[in-house]
């Protein structure tokens, strides 16, 4: 299980409400999502039988798409070949459609290996600015590397407080990592106040946004990077095949920044193949493919206003998610409380801001919600 335990913050929040009743399945985790993935729907869910409700990092519930599925198996007979070589079209793939060339892409085995060199190359040579709470993995990458952190309580609408972030740099500050939408809140800072922001401080310190669940947002306040970027400014944007692609267990990840921060960060890399050719290939597939997305974007929209009933039904505060998960409030300890969802098979994150108990639940399918809330009337 990935650290993205409980955190102690300096949060003064607002509630949010919202709605609804259930009806609810018993303790047995939905079960049975053949294997047979007809053209036009959507893949079985991953989870097996006997094995918990994962429901805990944020994966896709959804599979990968067919189009990822068959070149999977069509490239399997050339495994045995490294993949240097192939990278260059998936670079371009991404480069085309973001309106940049291959040589402001970095690949990487997820986009958490983009933030480590991001961290290594630029965080190490003076302090990391963040939000709080922000995605906690990058938290602890930098520990690991011993970068001093200054952390800004996010704002009352769980949005970076930018003003506050912008008065802590100094001149020890060296990078600066805005999680938009972030994570574990799944808020949105708005795209306009966000670039202006960028514009300045990367004048100052090198700006990483992580836009992980950027093809979740349907919010028009909210704004990809890239076009910073583009521009040639410091500023790096990170993406991940992770999510809505599904592809979290292949690990693909990237990183668009202006051609001198993408050399610096390339030296970092302690593998000459940092992307594995099967998924390589999903990665393109699914890059190809816009139908699969779509179709989990609107599942996860759906299932989202489910549980969203749900939780008001249990007058449980959430805050309004961008993303392919939920952060609620609950009454009682929520450490505990996921120690009881763990008992019972589910896999949920606790988190603590200011005296204040929140449980983080990722969107599994509607059936895994469905048991999800039925073990939630018996804890909340
Ligand atoms: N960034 C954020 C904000 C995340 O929440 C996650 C996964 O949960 C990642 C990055 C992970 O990305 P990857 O799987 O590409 O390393």
């Amino acid at each position: 299980m990935r650290r993205e335990g409980k955190m102690t913050l300096q949060l003064n929040r607002r509630q949010w409400l919202k709605t609804s009743a259930v009806a609810a399945a018993g303790l047995i985790v939905s079960r049975g999502y053949t294997s047979c993935q007809k053209k036009g729907a959507l893949p079985r869910s991953s989870f097996k039988e006997k094995e918990p409700l994962r429901l805990g990092n944020n994966e896709s519930p959804y599979g990968i798409s067919d189009s990822a599925r068959q070149a999977i198996i069509g490239s399997i007979d050339q495994s045995n070949r490294y993949p240097h070589g192939h990278y260059l079209q998936l670079k371009e793939l991404i480069a085309e459609k973001e309106k940049v060339s291959a040589e402001n892409i970095i690949l990487s085995a997820g986009s958490t290996e983009v933030m480590a060199a991001l961290i290594h190359v630029y965080g190490t040579q003076g302090s990391i600015l963040v939000g709080d709470p922000t995605y906690f993995d990058f938290i602890i990458y930098a520990n690991k590397a011993r970068c001093p952190l200054q952390q800004v309580p996010l704002n009352e609408d769980f949005e970076h407080d930018l003003p506050a972030m912008e008065r802590r740099i100094d001149r020890d500050t060296r990078l600066i990592y805005i999680c938009n939408p972030n994570n574990p809140t799944g808020s949105i800072t708005p795209g306009d106040k966000l670039r202006s922001f960028c514009e300045r401080a990367s004048e100052k310190a090198l700006v990483v946004v992580d836009e992980a669940y950027h093809e979740y947002v349907e919010d028009k306040a909210y704004a990809s990077l890239i076009d910073l970027a583009r521009e040639g400014r410091d500023v790096v944007v990170t993406r991940t095949f992770s999510k809505v692609f599904g592809l979290a267990g292949l690990r693909v990840g990237y990183g668009v920044a202006r051609p001198g921060i993408i050399k610096e960060l390339e030296r970092m890399e302690r593998n000459f193949a940092p992307v594995a050719w099967l998924s390589l290939k999903a990665a393109i597939a699914s890059y190809k493919d816009p139908r699969f997305p779509r179709i989990v974007k609107q599942k996860n929209k759906e299932v989202k206003s489910y549980l969203y009933q749900e939780l008001s039904s249990l007058n449980l505060a959430c805050v309004p998610s961008h993303t392919n998960f939920v952060l609620f409030k609950v009454n009682r300890d929520s450490g505990k409380m996921a120690e009881d969802f763990e008992r019972r098979h589910i896999l949920i994150r606790p988190f603590e801001f200011k005296g204040q108990y929140w449980i983080r639940v990722s969107l599994g399918t509607r059936e895994e919600m469905q048991t999800f809330v039925s073990v939630l009337r018996d804890f909340a």
